[in-house]
């Protein structure tokens, strides 16, 4: 298998689908269905629909717009299945309550046409019984009235009598007959009734099943529709964490997982995020929500975490956490590191590397030859830091080792330079490289992990010489930040990437289908409210943000560092 096949099978792909526009999802789907790309157009078609048909017709792609009106024509689907569903039980229902009572009607039938049977053996006994008496009344009469002819009045009317009677019971007994047979024939009816209806019964109960089956499917692909809507919409996502702090943060309410008011000043301050974190949130369940996005980064795509807040907020505890409890850090690079063990077809390379910026200037944490000062170079979209020290990490342990021989470092400079690390911003960078041995194809990515200088403004009283060279620096570049952020949510052209180190250093990752998420930390601490609404806001506002738009991403273009 070459790559000039793989390209003809995407092409082929794109042709038949020009509203798949992700490259990535092609090969992906390729893969997936042994490179045969009728088999990729049907697994789409599969997964979309009428959806994609429309969307060939009209040129779009597969936005989140297209895909918020599949979910509501599935929506309504299942609406429309559901009332069906419902009437087809209610009709069961009637059914069920039809064949009880004809079940009843049939007993009722059954025991009526006994009784009668009974009465009709009863009534024929006694015409035997009554013809046997005429005959013998009959040839009593004959031998006495012939010879004497004495009693002939008395025994004609007792005849009479016996005659009429007998008509009688002959008249009775065929009107019984015409009884019997007429229930009889009704219950018949009722019998072929109620088979009818069972019958029909078997068959609604199949058309239910089927019913339930098509409103599975369609909740499964609502649910697929819906994963894919918040990838796409998704390329930032701002979560909220508040830092544990015990008996204070009454200010402080938590209405529902996406929601955060803040009492201030007498006023409820609302504000919204992907998801806003408990105080008692626990490290794995943060981790969780973040790991979707972390995963894209082995697929080729340029992630980013960022940790924002003020000094005691808690970032350092999101992002790096403890020997007990290890933060996003640690945990992503080692997820990365098992799903990239997993996907055996690719063989990948991870390195990792460490940087601060202080200052505006950006220093190696890595470098054996103590702390160095490295330059930012970028040609097009692609940023490099030339003589930047990259380690290879194959393990848990190599993360580990790595990650606090950086931390030494960044101690060690911090002390020299009379500064605390809440001053600089601090990054964890891992590159990952993969090539399938399929296909061939290359891809770069890089996650990049983001711990950022406190947020908050510094005092008047401390506003002097260092202190205010270090607040001038973090200030120019966090708003540095806020203005990107600004630009992207305005489509702007120009979006200033350069305006700082930090901003420079992350546009790969926050350009292009690049991911990423934006922890706002927060202190529940009443004395730190002012600092806790200004980061609130600043959440708030790149919270609709969505990082340009689906096109395909080539994995020859190097979008890392
Ligand atoms: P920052 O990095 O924003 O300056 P830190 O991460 O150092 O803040 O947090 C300040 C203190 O609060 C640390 O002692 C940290 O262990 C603790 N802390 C922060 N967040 C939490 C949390 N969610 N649960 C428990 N302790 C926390």
């Amino acid at each position: 298998m070459n790559i000039d096949f793989i390209l003809h099978c995407v092409q082929q792909v794109k042709e038949a689908l020009p509203a798949i526009t992700d490259y990535k999802e092609i090969l992906a789907a390729l893969r997936l269905c042994n490179y045969n790309p009728d088999e990729v157009i049907s697994m789409f078609f599969a997964m979309f629909g009428d959806s994609l048909e429309d969307t060939i017709n009209g040129q779009h792609n597969l936005e989140p717009t297209f895909l918020q009106r599949d979910i509501y024509k599935k929506d309504k689907k299942i609406e429309i299945l559901t009332k069906n569903l419902q009437e087809r039980e209610s009709e069961l229902e009637r059914l069920s309550l039809k064949c009880k009572y004809l079940e009843d009607e049939k007993h009722h039938f059954i025991h009526r046409t006994k009784c009668l049977n009974e009465k009709v053996t009863e009534l024929q006994s006694d015409h035997v019984k009554y013809l046997k008496e005429i005959t013998e009344i009959k040839s009593k009469n004959v031998q006495i009235t012939n010879p004497l002819q004495t009693y002939s009045p008395l025994n004609k009317d007792v005849l009479l009598k016996l005659l009429r009677e007998a008509r009688e019971l002959n008249v009775t007994n065929d009107q019984l007959r015409v009884l019997a047979t007429s229930g009889l024939s009704e219950i018949e009816q009722c019998m072929d009734h109620l088979q009818s209806t069972v019958i029909n019964m078997r068959s609604s109960t199949k058309e239910l099943g089927e019913i339930r089956t098509l409103y599975q499917r369609e909740s499964l692909e609502r649910k697929l529709l819906y994963n894919q809507l918040q990838e796409l919409r998704g390329n930032i996502r701002v979560f909220c964490r508040s830092r544990l702090d015990n008996g204070k943060g009454e200010h402080l309410e938590f209405p529902s997982d996406e929601e955060i008011l803040v009492n201030h000043n007498g006023n409820k301050k609302r504000f919204r995020f992907d998801q806003v974190f408990l105080p008692q949130c626990t490290q794995e369940y943060v981790f969780e929500q973040t790991l979707p996005i972390i995963k894209s980064c082995v697929d080729g795509y340029n992630v980013c975490i960022l940790a924002y807040g003020q000094t005691g907020s808690g970032k350092t505890y999101t992002m790096m956490g403890n020997e007990q409890k290890p933060g996003v850090n640690i945990r992503s690079i080692r997820e990365l590191l098992r799903i990239c063990h997993e996907r055996e077809r690719i063989q990948y390379t991870t390195k990792i590397s460490m940087l601060e910026i202080y200052n505006e200037s950006v220093w190696d944490l890595l470098s054996q030859n103590g702390n160095k000062q490295l330059e930012i170079r970028s040609q097009g979209k692609t940023v490099t830091i030339p003589g930047l020290t990259e380690a290879e990490v194959l393990t848990e342990e190599d993360i580990k080792n790595t990650i606090s021989f950086g931390e030494k470092n960044r101690t060690v400079a911090s002390t020299k330079m009379n500064t605390e690390s809440s001053r600089s911003h601090l990054m964890v960078i891992l590159s990952v490289n993969g090539i399938d041995s399929i296909s061939g194809v290359v891809s770069n990515s890089t996650l990049t992990l983001c711990d950022l200088a406190g947020s908050e403004r510094i005092s008047k009283t401390e506003a002097t010489g260092q202190r205010l060279m270090e607040a001038a620096a973090i200030n120019k570049s966090l708003t540095a930040l806020g203005q990107v952020f600004t630009a992207l949510k305005k489509n702007s052209l120009h979006v200033p990437y350069r305006n700082s180190k930090l901003t420079h250093l992350l546009q790969p990752s926050l350009s292009g289908q690049a991911k990423s998420c934006v922890f706002v930390n927060i202190s529940p601490d009443i004395k730190d409210l002012g600092e806790t609404v200004s980061s609130l806001q600043f959440g708030s506002s790149i919270q609709q943000i969505a990082l340009g738009n689906p096109t395909p991403h080539t994995s020859s273009v190097k979008l890392g560092y």
